[in-house]
């Protein structure tokens, strides 16, 4: 059968085959477009890509008609958090609504001995219409909950490796625990991403292999290294920009479960738990930023391969929280009453800072966006990612297309941006064999739009129809799974 993008929803079966026909592929390594080309799919995998190619007889084929629709690879939203999302149907919610917007893949930011060991036995049971996980580390390390001493940091990196996790995510530590974790990952062959804590000398974590940092620090992390005034605006190790946790009085059986409780309610809006120390440091930091600085920490960044995910939408609603648009985005009505409830909340307490704090937070951003832009051209290698899926006002699959936006008012190109969904990603994850191209031998999870993505950063939002593991999803079915997540809540 041949069927349009706008075809209705289609049985659940996946056909043998999936024929997709005289589509325009864009090439990710260098934005160049091949018309008229046919994309053979065959038990999930692309087998060929070139013109005329017949359906292979006696199989059970779907052919679709993409004349005038560009094929890229599916996006990918490399910080993002679904799969702790409890219960299962928030997180199946969550899933499907990032594949409905043409994310068919993400790096998972946190896991716990919970998931490992589920996908390890088998039984993560996950949404076939959802996207696929592609990384997952395990409980994120904090002190002083899992790693209060350098000590417990390794002994958590051990029990983590010993437990299959892919890499080791820190979210809150002591520049001496990051060391002795990173050192211990580093080890057991395991790379390390997070954070960068307080205090820490970005040179050394990088130039030791640090593999990505998450945020652009958060905060003012990586601005003591853009500045003309670096100690005024680097906090000393224990001085803090927020308020320090406190270890809860249990013991570890119960800490996995507790982190996570503390997390959820942390990560709505950290920037709330700004002090006002924490604030002045920002004010140095755009006062003092120096861009012929901010381009040797770019060089050294790009010397050691250390990767950048800056997560700008993240960012962007953290400190720019109260920005209306935010509380008035049409993606909103996908999100359930508790959680919407406890976005306005973070917010409300956002909007008592004083006016001062928030022209901070403000102008802070823009120089995050500064930030971006001299990385890129210096050609520090970098992600896209939303950090979905527990940060206010990020609503998954749509916040990606946000950063999308970011990104492109950051002064990045269309096809840079499209690069850190689809090609980089791969790059990353060393799995450029299978993901990352439209080309023979990768999964089928691809991308069809309706105008050329190199043209305009714009373009990447017209997703016309999502293909997953080979499964063919129309534009309809794509609205029908969106739908079913808004009543489903
Ligand atoms: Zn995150």
């Amino acid at each position: 059968m041949t069927t349009s993008p706008q075809s209705p929803a289609r049985e659940s079966a996946r056909d043998d085959v999936l024929l997709v026909r005289s589509a325009t592929v864009v090439n990710t390594r260098d934005g160049s477009v091949t018309p008229g080309t046919d994309v053979l799919v065959r038990d999930g995998r692309i087998t060929e890509v070139r013109p005329g190619i017949e359906a292979p007889e006696r199989l059970r084929a779907r052919v679709v008609d993409a004349k005038g629709l560009f094929v890229v690879p599916g996006y990918n939203d490399m910080h993002a958090h679904p799969l702790d999302q409890l219960p299962a149907r928030s997180r199946d919610r969550d899933l499907r609504l990032l594949l409905a917007h043409g994310v068919t893949g993400f790096r998972q930011m946190s896991g716990s001995a919970g998931l490992l060991r589920a996908r390890a036995e088998g039984t993560l049971d996950l949404p076939s219409d959802g996207a696929r996980p592609l990384s997952m580390p395990g409980t994120v390390l904090v002190t002083p909950l899992n790693a209060g001493s350098p000590e417990q940091g390794v002994a958590t990196v051990r029990q983590q490796h010993a437990a299959g996790a892919d890499f080791i995510k820190v979210a809150m530590t002591t520049p001496e625990v990051f060391f002795a974790a990173q050192q211990e990952a580093l080890r057991l062959g395991l790379t390390i991403v997070g954070h960068l804590p307080q205090g820490i000398d970005v040179v050394r974590a990088s130039g030791i292999g640090m593999k990505s940092v998450e945020h652009l620090g958060p905060g003012v992390g990586l601005f003591a290294c853009c500045s003309s005034a670096p100690a005024a605006v680097q906090p000393d190790a224990d001085g803090g920009g927020e308020d320090k946790l406190k270890a809860p009085p249990v013991k570890l059986p119960f800490m996995d479960r507790l982190i996570d409780r503390m997390v959820k309610r942390l990560v709505v809006n950290p920037v709330n738990r700004t002090t006002p120390q924490a604030v002045d440091r920002m004010r140095r930091a755009v006062d003092t930023y120096d861009s012929s600085m901010a381009h040797t920490l770019a060089r050294r960044f790009v010397d050691d391969n250390t990767w950048q995910v800056p997560t700008l939408i993240r960012v962007k609603t953290q400190q720019i929280a109260d920005d209306p648009a935010f509380a008035e985005a049409p993606e909103l009505r996908h999100m359930d009453a508790p959680t919407l409830k406890r976005w306005r909340k973070a917010t409300a307490r956002f909007a008592r800072f004083p006016e001062s704090a928030r022209v901070t937070f403000r102008e802070l951003y823009d120089r995050q966006l500064q930030l971006t832009h001299a990385f890129d051209d210096a050609g520090v290698p970098m992600l896209a990612g939303s950090d979905t899926s527990g940060a206010g006002w990020v609503v998954p699959g749509a916040s990606l297309h946000r950063e999308f936006d970011e990104l492109g008012r950051a002064g990045l190109s269309p096809l840079r941006v499209l690069q850190m969904a689809t090609l980089r990603p791969a790059e990353f994850l060393g799995t450029i064999d299978t993901m990352g191209t439209v080309e023979p031998g990768r999964l089928a999870d691809l991308v069809l739009l309706r105008a050329n993505p190199v043209d305009d950063v714009e373009n990447l939002h017209a997703v016309a129809a999502v293909i997953r593991d080979g499964r063919y999803y129309s534009e309809t079915d794509l609205t029908a799974i969106k739908n079913r997540a808004t009543n489903d809540r």
